[in-house]
């Protein structure tokens, strides 16, 4: 056994990185260090050491501040050797954020770091050692790429509005004027709507006094066509100053609608379950590939538009439909995915839980002239075995773009008996579609092809796309 006690001073070199970015560093036992039966082929078992502030090849020192059985956590003293790989971060308060956990990360390390996960959780958790892995798809531009931002609203110790982003695992507001990966105008309009409760004398909303106004601010923009939509998040029915603020918004190039969402609720849900619209249109429109999309307030869209479209085109190759192929596509949200395969397939049918978002995906079938399409609001694990048993529906392909947890295992069941000839899974979570890969596999299923896509650069997020056989 490897003998380490707590306060133990140790050197260690970060050979890895953990989903939240904490450098992993291994201890080798002598007796082990010949030993290649650890959990990869050549790869021998150690004893793990998260550190936080470390990266991939860092060489240092570091303390032992906690022991688990098979892990603990080290703090980082000394930097002995640096990284090829480390950098300054871009962001002054990235470390504070704690969003962008892998900004002092050079961007081709990232997207090697965000590849080998996604390779080792397949082979560990997936048990898929035998398919083709294509390059990693990160962005030329790995910044300004978020259409959406949702920035609290706060005051400093002096009482200064303050706005800008939750330091990490809290909500104490921190005030910051640029975030380096929103788009420009979010920082704009962040900065407007804080003048206007200055001049209006609005008070921000207190979490720990239930008093005040002004919870969040949302802002959304269409990459192709640059219109801007903005959403107060307040602590009322009602919304003052209306005038005020619009016209302090409207000079903002692109301004196209404004709204306000009430949230009354003591939680950690930013929007409220409405929004209402003071100004101008009841929507925005964005384009993915050549279909236009109606985007309201409360509907989830991909936050990374060039990389979505990349996501996209590569999940319809994947799919490769015929003409005459029904397509499942679940989990569809405002039915993005179902419309990008629709124009390739016979008959595609989405199955979204939000019943706002099957009315947006209705509505965006309608403006784009899509007709063979067809929208069924419920949960995907209830209504596909329904249509499988009650109508005999079939599926020659099906995708599934699931949440973070991952598929429901008795819809991986269904799928499984259902029978199609392909099966696309677009992942937000590698450790859950790793094990989601496993359930179908051993229902006959084979990975043969994965690729991953940067849609959330500097951050450990990771989107995956992989093409399962029968
Ligand atoms: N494919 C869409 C949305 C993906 S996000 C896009 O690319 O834009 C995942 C979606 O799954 C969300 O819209 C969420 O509301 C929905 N969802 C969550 N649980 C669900 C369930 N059990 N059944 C169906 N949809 C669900």
């Amino acid at each position: 056994m490897i003998n380490i006690k707590k306060n133990d001073i140790l050197t260690v070199v970060i050979e890895d990185m953990s989903d939240d970015g904490s450098g992993i560093g291994k201890l080798y036992d002598e007796a082990l260090s010949s030993d290649t039966s650890g959990d990869e082929p050549g790869r021998r078992r150690g004893f793990t050491l998260f550190i936080k502030d470390t990266v991939i090849g860092d060489v240092c020192e570091v303390k032992v501040i906690k022991l688990k059985k098979h892990y603990g956590y080290g703090r980082l003293m000394r930097i002995i050797k640096e990284s090829d790989h480390r950098i300054k971060a871009r962001c002054p308060v990235a470390r504070q954020c704690g969003g962008c956990r892998l900004q002092h990360m050079d961007y081709k390390a990232q997207l090697n770091f965000k590849e080998n996960r996604v390779r080792q959780l397949l082979a560990r958790v997936g048990g898929a050692h035998e398919y083709r892995m294509l390059p990693i798809v990160g962005m030329e531009e790995p910044w300004n790429y978020r259409n959406k931002a949702q920035y609290p609203v706060g005051c400093d110790r002096e009482g200064n509005i303050i706005s800008g982003f939750y330091a990490g695992r809290t909500h104490d507001v921190i005030q910051t004027d640029v975030c380096y990966i929103q788009r420009k105008v979010s920082d704009e309009v962040k900065a407007a709507v804080i003048n206007w409760m200055s001049e209006c004398s609005i008070a921000p909303y207190d979490e720990k006094s239930d008093k005040g106004l002004v919870r969040h601010i949302l802002v959304r923009s269409g990459y192709h066509t640059g219109e801007v939509m903005v959403c107060i998040v307040i602590n009322s029915r009602t919304f003052p100053n209306k005038d005020e603020l619009v016209e302090a918004l409207i000079t903002i190039p692109g301004m196209t609608s404004i709204f306000y969402s009430p949230n009354l609720e003591k939680t950690n849900v930013i929007l409220g379950d409405k929004a209402v619209r003071i100004w101008g249109k009841k929507f925005i429109n964005d384009k993915i590939g050549d279909i236009t999309y109606n985007i309201s307030p409360l509907s989830f869209y991909q936050v990374n538009p060039v990389q979505t479209e990349r996501l996209y085109e590569a999940a319809l190759r994947a799919a490769d439909p015929g003409p005459e192929d029904v397509i499942w596509d679940l989990y569809c949200g405002i039915g993005t995915i179902s419309l990008f395969l629709a124009k390739c397939a016979g008959q595609v049918y989405g199955v979204e839980i939000v019943p706002q978002a099957i009315k947006d995906a209705e509505e965006n079938a309608r403006i784009n002239g899509i007709e063979n399409v067809k929208f069924y609001a419920g949960k995907a694990e209830e209504i596909l075995p329904e249509k499988h048993r009650k109508e005999n529906v079939s599926a020659d392909i099906i995708v599934v773009d699931p949440p973070r947890k991952g598929c429901d295992e008795s819809l991986l069941d269904c799928i499984i008996s259902i029978r199609p000839k392909k099966v696309v899974y677009v992942s937000c979570n590698p450790a859950t579609l790793a094990r989601d890969v496993k359930i179908l596999s051993e229902g006959g299923y084979k990975l043969v092809q994965a690729q991953c896509f940067d849609m959330f650069p500097h951050t450990t997020g990771i989107e995956t796309c992989c093409l399962l056989i029968i």
